[in-house]
């Protein structure tokens, strides 16, 4: 669990001696807990407070990270709830196909699946691979037609040890995540140790054995209920029990389920099936969920097109708020008029809270301007700023060598003004 502002000013001598750099060792306190400052800012925390502060800092669940290339990376949570620091990696969503029904027509459909999330493409993260009682052939074919499709995380679950050499032969680079459910896991322990692929453990006397052996990258395959995922969560970081600070897999049998263990510390999540109507919603949820509350929601700052764009199109500027593009590209799609809309990196902040804070002024707008490639894309030379930040336009207009053209302060306002400049373009 992370430190509180309070607990950790129980660490610190309280002598506002202001060498941290901060008036008083409660504003330091604060820093830290919201991790905009280290500890060892302050020179004079005893040993013994480092030592307490660095112990809850390594509490959190492990990293596990499987799949060709970077693959996902799950797990490495550090708190109960969100609003105590963040959560990190979202659940990975991965679902099932079997090795023995006719894969090809299923796996198409599933990685065609592609939902845009504020701006991004979401996609299935994983799949699972049902082996378990298929022949090693079927196995193989399956996995053939899958990568023939894409090289993809997979998840293999089987019970044959011809299987599992198989895959710890030929797939070990696509670190696929060993679902092995065997009782007698003891005899294939050393295989699976010496593989370094990242492995299920499905059974207490499995999990002890991989951790005895020092496999590394293990991951909880949890069968019990919600409550008990709860509970085995508060165990781990709250209670610092270091065996079940695991990433945890769970197989649901609906979207509801789904969607419950998104909100309560499910790490990979197995679905049976999937509908885009249905995962959109749980990856809006997911979204939410794991949306860093210490930064506001923000779009990727770069050039958009709005409709059908051509050299002539207006140039508007933007912050990239996420709800500042939603209302200004919206009015731009309303207006039926096709512009660029050139989104400033402003950390997330709406026009005049970046105003304010300088963290949009000529430099960056200049900056925006010459990365995004627009001057290579429209004949003319001028923009539309936000009316809020009509102070600029002399320095922007001298450092960019366009026009500024000051548009209006409220994003509804944004149709009537291109109509009327429509001509002046
Ligand atoms: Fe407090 Fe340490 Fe900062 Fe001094 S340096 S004000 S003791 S936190």
């Amino acid at each position: 669990m992370a430190l509180s502002g309070l607990d950790i000013y129980k660490l610190l001598p309280k002598t506002n001696c202001k060498e941290c750099g901060v008036n008083t060792c409660m504003a330091f306190a604060m820093k830290v807990a919201a991790k905009k400052a280290q500890l060892s800012g302050c020179p004079y925390v005893s040993e013994e407070g480092k030592a307490d502060f660095s112990k809850t800092r390594e509490n959190q669940i492990k990293q596990v990270r499987f799949g060709p290339g970077s693959g996902v990376l799950t797990g490495g949570e550090k708190v109960l709830y969100r609003h105590e620091e963040a959560f990190y990696n979202k659940p990975v969503i991965s679902v099932e196909v079997s090795c023995k029904e006719d894969i090809n027509a299923r796996v198409k459909k599933l990685l065609g699946i592609k939902l845009n999330i504020l701006n991004k493409e979401e996609t299935i993260d994983a799949l699972t691979v049902n082996g378990e009682d298929s022949s090693l052939e079927d196995f193989k074919k399956c996995i053939e037609i899958i990568y023939s499709h894409k090289r993809l995380p997979l998840i293999l679950k089987m019970n044959r040890e011809d299987i599992l050499d198989y895959v710890i032969k030929n797939l070990p680079d696509d670190k696929p995540l060993i679902c092995f459910d065997n009782e007698d896991i003891n005899s294939y322990i050393e295989k699976i140790k010496e593989s370094k692929l990242p492995v299920a453990a499905f059974s207490e006397k499995a999990l002890q054995l991989f951790i005895d052996n020092g496999v590394e990258d293990i991951v909880i395959a949890f069968t019990g209920n919600y409550k008990e995922l709860d509970s085995a969560r508060k165990l781990a970081l709250k209670y610092k029990k270091n065996d079940l600070a695991y990433p945890v897999f769970v197989e649901v049998h609906d979207y509801l389920d789904c969607a419950s263990y998104i909100c309560r510390y499910a790490s990979i999540i197995n679905l049976p099936y999937a509908e885009p109507e249905f995962l959109l919603s749980l990856f809006n949820l997911r979204d939410n969920i794991y949306q860093d509350p210490r930064k506001p929601i923000q779009v990727e700052a770069k050039l958009y097109e709005i409709g059908n764009v051509d050299a002539s199109s207006p140039v508007v500027i933007t912050t990239n708020f996420s709800l500042t593009y939603f209302a200004v590209s919206s009015e731009v799609e309303a207006s039926r008029i096709p512009a660029y809309l050139l989104i400033v990196d402003t950390g997330g902040t709406s026009v005049l809270s970046a105003w304010a804070s300088d963290k949009i002024n000529a430099g960056k707008i200049n900056k925006a301007l010459k990365e995004s490639g627009i001057e290579n894309k429209v004949s003319h030379r001028k923009m539309i700023l936000p009316g809020y930040i009509y102070p600029v336009k002399e320095e922007l207009d001298e450092v960019s060598g366009w026009e500024s053209l000051i548009g209006p302060k409220e994003a509804k306002d944004l149709g009537l003004y291109l109509k009327s400049i429509q001509s002046k373009v």
